[in-house]
Order: structure tokens, then sequence, then C-alpha cells
């Protein structure tokens, strides 16, 4: 199953007419735009050229058959594809230091082989989704904006190789996803990563036992729970909520051993903090479990 990339949304909405429908345990290949829907090709275009009633599409919405509402959705991310170039730009009054920017500017980062020349610079390629997510229960979304169902989440560790754990809030969940960068660090301070078109290939499965608090990352070695709300300390909070919650149905320990657990050993880190809900996430390494 494949979804083209003419089949974009700038909301998570319940009343998104599905673009196709999917059993549990099936591939779809997602195609997705950059996040200026492909408008920023070179350094000549600036972001001031932008549509912003048209930035951040994300490619489905895909009906998973058979989930319902309480249901936990589980995505493999088992490969991202990019295009052999992407844009990060500058911009007066975007991100951490906006206020200091005078004038915009659009650099491309050509990928070469496992790399990004940008300038003069060679980054490491490390490519990851920057909105994923369901449809929420209520009122629709923008795709701009991260919070309890996914969405812009823009976490580097929703990567090649990992399971995304989202919560169905609708029946058929509703998946859609873009905003790939080939490149961001955490916090993505001007606002943008490497920002870049190219295709995801996941597997997705409902889950009817999944008891943990949503959203939640594994990777090879960690867990992850992944908070997102108006500011840092509160995404913080509700990250390291849901992961002592997590170790303590995992372990069967007291709030009190859970806490101490990952004061010593978890690690509390910046997804974003230039969205219009920032983003944090709690790490907690698996050979603690
Ligand atoms: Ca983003
Ligand atoms: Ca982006």
């Amino acid at each position: 199953m494949r979804v083209g990339k003419d089949k974009i949304n700038f909301s998570m909405d319940k009343n998104h007419k599905a673009v196709c429908k999917v059993k549990s345990g099936d591939s779809i290949i997602f195609e997705t735009c950059d996040c200026f829907t492909d408008t920023i090709k070179s350094e000549d275009d600036l972001v001031s050229s932008v549509d912003f009633s048209r930035v951040n599409p994300a490619t489905g919405p895909v009906y998973i058959e058979g989930a319902k509402k309480g249901d936990v959705l589980k995505v493999d991310i088992i490969k991202i594809n990019v295009k052999d170039s992407g844009v990060s730009v500058a911009v007066p009054n975007m991100g951490r230091l906006g206020s200091k920017v005078e004038k915009e500017e659009t650099l491309v980062g050509k990928i070469v082989g496992d790399k990004i020349q940008i300038g003069s610079d060679r980054l490491d390629l490390n490519k990851m989704i920057g909105v994923i997510g369901t449809a929420p229960e209520n009122d629709p979304v923008v795709t701009g904006t991260p919070d309890y169902h996914g969405g812009n989440m823009d976490c580097k560790m929703v990567r090649e190789g990992v399971s995304l754990y989202l919560p169905v809030n609708v029946e058929g969940a509703l998946l859609s996803l873009g905003d790939l960068h080939a490149c961001m660090g955490d916090g993505e301070i001007m606002g943008a990563g490497l920002e870049i078109a190219g295709e995801v290939e996941l597997k997705v499965e409902i889950l009817k036992d999944f008891s943990y608090k949503l959203p939640m990352i594994e990777s090879e070695d960690a867990w992850i729970s992944i908070g997102s709300a108006e500011n840092m300390e509160a995404a913080s909070d509700l990250a390291i909520a849901n992961m002592a919650d997590f170790l303590m149905k995992k372990k069967s320990i007291s709030l009190n051993q859970a806490g101490i657990l990952l004061s010593l050993a978890g690690d509390l880190r910046v997804c974003q903090i230039v969205n219009p809900n920032r983003t944090m996430r709690m790490e907690f390494p698996k050979k603690y479990l």
C-alpha cells in the first residue's frame, strides 16, 4: 500500500476522509512533502514567500481496520528515504534566536551518502519524522501543534528502527505523517530541521492490551515517554509522570522507587522548544527493567 503526497492535510481531524484502509499488521509507504509543501527549492526562495496556511502537510489519513477508541496503535518505522536535498532557514521572529535575526535566509543541504553538505559544514545524516499522529478525539488540531495524539512532536528519536505507540482516539485511528528532517538537533532552536521531502515505510499494529500512557517510543535500548504542553516544565512533568507510571507497572514498584530510579538513570531531554506546544521526552534504559 502506498499513499501519495497529493493526499495531504494541514490538521489531524476525525472528520477527514481516510485515503485508504489497511489491516493491523500491514505495511504502508507514505510519500511526504517537506514542511513548506515543497515550495522552497533554492537559497533564493525565502520563507516569507510561503503560504502559511499550507505548512507542515501530513500525508493521510490512513484508516486501520479494527482500531477502536482506547486501543493503542503501534507504528514500526521500517525505513525513511529522503530526497537528495533539503532546506533550513533563519527567519526574523521565528525560533529562539528569531528576535536577533535581521534578514531571512535559506540554506540548502545536499545529501551525500550518510552525510549532509551544508555551506562548508558536513553533518551526519539523522533522518527523522517531525509530524506523526492519530486523529484527536474532539476538535481538530493543526499539524503544527503537538499534543497527546502525537502531531508536530519534532522528536529526533522518531527514526528508523523504533516503534512509536500512539493512542487510538477514534475508530480507525486515522494515522497521518509528514515533516521529515534529514537531521535536527534537540530543541530545533531556529524552528526548522533540514526540511526535506521523502517517503516512510512503516508497519501498523493494533494493540488491545498496552496499558501505558502515550505517546511512547521503544528503541533498541530504551523506552521513551513523550510529553507536549504549553511550556517546557509542564511538558517535562507529563513525560516524567508517564515514565514513572510505566516503571511502576513494568517493575511493580512504588512511585517513590520509580522517581528515584528516574532521577538516577533516566534522561530528560528536549525534543523541541519552538512549536505552539513544547515537547520533552524522558528516556529510560531497557537494561534496568
Ligand atoms: Ca516540525
Ligand atoms: Ca520541520
